[in-house]
């Protein structure tokens, strides 16, 4: 009965307030109340709460506008004076293989060969049947003295549960007995040709295999079940809610990945919006039905497609015009996609005409230019359409390239984490010339090029904080840069946070769904533990989400 009174008063002072002109408005589901809220619309200043209903936001103002809308049933977030800004949208993760990393033992700060046992087996007992252990990042120098694991090591905790467990860079793994077991491996077993089999001194293998050989295990780990690729995305879909995304989009899934998005779509349980470009080369699967760009629904949108360029910067294969700087005789390769250019130019001028919208991967400068006459051509051929096309990454560009990403309105879709990661060591690699083109994230917005931000997560870490904190300060992980690794490409809090979200929104068609507070959008908000507009840029990587809410429900609350 109380209730009902204050529900009669709500609703009086609701009147009073709107002079009555609607007095049947429905209340609030939700009010987020005492926030300090950043919009994303630089004209609107001072906004102190906001109502939504169902899962759209349909007031902004200050407490006592918005106390308005508040009736028993409301649930109420009270941000406790804290920053509230629009959830984040990762517009390039790798989202099965990133949830799949969270369940992977992790073995990068373990100090010595019990804490490696130790940890393995930690995780073996929590193993079902055939599942592997995978993951690892062991670091063998860690250890003093520094030795190589053998697989008497950890075969005792893990008598049925195959173990493959790389070196942090990739070229060797250790194998239990389990796994060398499955893979057929013994004592008379050759070495491959760039391979090897690390063997004890009586010619036993002790586990380790390295380069070649990792494939003899490799190949015998079984493809992902339904039930633990989903068991991925449900980790994934936690990790990023607690972490303040709410929107990511996932470059080339597995369509197996898709399909477990949309039964996870279908039963509700998405807890951040997905966008998915399974990779190009497949593009007529979706033109066949008819799915163009952004098609679904406010949780799950296909109609992009994904592809590659060149490599990477670390494994010398991003595709440059001039040599290497640390390996003359290399200026890195183009993938296999581009041979021949033509049949390239085909599927993306086909995946456009049927109104897919094209992603594509490019790291060197000459990678990023052959793509960007590649999509010259398929404007050109199909004609003027607001078709977004999308560079992924776009790390090291030519000078002479930034005015056709402006004029062919192409959107660098990049991850500033990598850019303190690998500026430890990418002048080494690509001379002091390039990389004043490196990462030039200033250049490109002072050109008017679109930014979407994101991580790459596995490959980075998915916390948007760390990607706010890279493009703001540009300090190198190694601490060597304090004032920034070509300090005049940083941008602004605002300019990133901007790209991070109505940035990556418009990078998947949904500007007006999402990307800002506004009234009508979508009511996807983080509430931030500090205020990352009016603190030093350098302590934003320490900044936590403490309410990441997701159209109208609350998804994560820190503890
Ligand atoms: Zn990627």
């Amino acid at each position: 009965m109380r209730q009902q009174s204050i529900a009669f008063a709500a609703l009086a002072a609701a009147c009073l307030a709107v002079g009555c002109a609607r007095p049947s408005r429905a209340a609030a589901d939700l009010v987020v109340t005492n926030a300090t809220v950043w919009t994303g619309n630089q004209s609107e200043e001072g906004v102190r709460a906001i109502a939504i209903v169902g899962d759209r936001i349909v007031a902004l103002g200050s407490v006592s506008d918005i106390d308005s809308w508040r009736a028993p049933a409301t649930r109420v977030v009270d941000a406790g004076g804290h920053r509230v800004v629009p959830g984040f949208n990762d517009a390039h993760v790798h989202f099965v293989d990133g949830g799949r990393q969270l369940d992977n033992v992790d073995l990068k700060d373990a100090g010595s060969p019990q804490e490696f046992a130790r940890r393995i087996g930690e995780r073996a007992k929590s193993a079902g049947r055939g599942d592997w252990i995978l993951g690892g990042d062991w670091d063998d120098q860690r250890w003093t003295p520094p030795r190589l694991p053998a697989k008497e090591l950890i075969d005792p905790l893990t008598p049925n549960t195959p173990v493959f467990v790389s070196r942090y860079d990739g070229h060797m793994a250790l194998a239990n007995s389990a796994a060398l077991a499955l893979a057929g491996v013994t004592a008379t077993t050759a070495d491959p040709p760039g391979g090897a089999i690390v063997r004890d001194a009586r010619g036993n293998p002790t586990g380790v295999l390295k380069d070649a050989a990792m494939n003899f295990v490799a190949r015998v780990i079984p493809p992902l079940t339904r039930e633990q690729r989903t068991h991925a995305v449900k980790r994934a879909l936690e990790h990023a809610a607690s972490v303040g995304l709410t929107s990511v989009q996932d470059m080339n899934p597995a369509y197996e990945d898709i399909a477990v998005y949309a039964d996870l779509a279908n039963r509700g349980e998405l807890t951040a919006r997905i966008y998915a470009a399974p990779l190009e080369t497949g593009w007529q699967d979706q033109a066949k039905i008819g799915i163009h760009r952004s098609f679904g629904s406010v949780w799950l949108r296909l109609g992009a497609v994904k592809g590659y360029a060149d490599g990477s910067l670390g494994s010398t294969t991003a595709y440059f015009f001039e040599p290497y700087a640390d390996a003359p005789d290399t200026r890195g390769l183009l993938s296999d996609e581009m041979h021949p250019i033509d049949a390239m130019r085909d599927r993306l001028v086909g995946a456009d005409a049927a109104g897919l919208q094209l992603c594509v991967h490019a790291i060197g400068d000459a990678g990023i230019s052959q793509i960007l006459d590649l999509f010259g051509d398929v404007a050109r051929t199909n004609g003027a359409r607001d078709r977004r096309f999308r560079i992924e990454h776009a790390q090291h560009i030519a000078a002479k390239d930034f005015d056709r990403f402006a004029s062919l309105n192409v959107i660098a879709s990049v991850q500033p984490y990598h850019a303190i990661d690998d500026g430890r060591w990418a002048e080494r690699r690509i001379g002091p010339e390039r990389i004043k083109t490196t990462y030039a994230f200033r250049t490109l917005l002072d050109k008017g090029v679109r930014l979407a931000l994101g991580t790459d997560w596995s490959v980075a870490p998915l916390n948007p904080m760390l990607t706010l904190y890279a493009a703001t300060t540009r300090a190198t992980l190694d601490g060597k840069n304090p004032n920034g690794w070509v300090p005049e490409q940083k941008i602004s809090v605002a300019e990133a946070v901007s790209a991070y979200t109505a940035g990556s929104a418009y990078a998947e068609f949904q500007e007006a769904e999402k990307g800002t507070i506004a009234r009508g959008k979508l009511a996807d908000l983080v509430v931030l533990s500090d205020d990352i507009f009016n603190m030093p840029a350098a302590s934003i990587k320490d900044v936590r989400a403490l309410t990441t809410i997701v159209g109208g429900k609350v998804v994560y609350q820190s503890k």
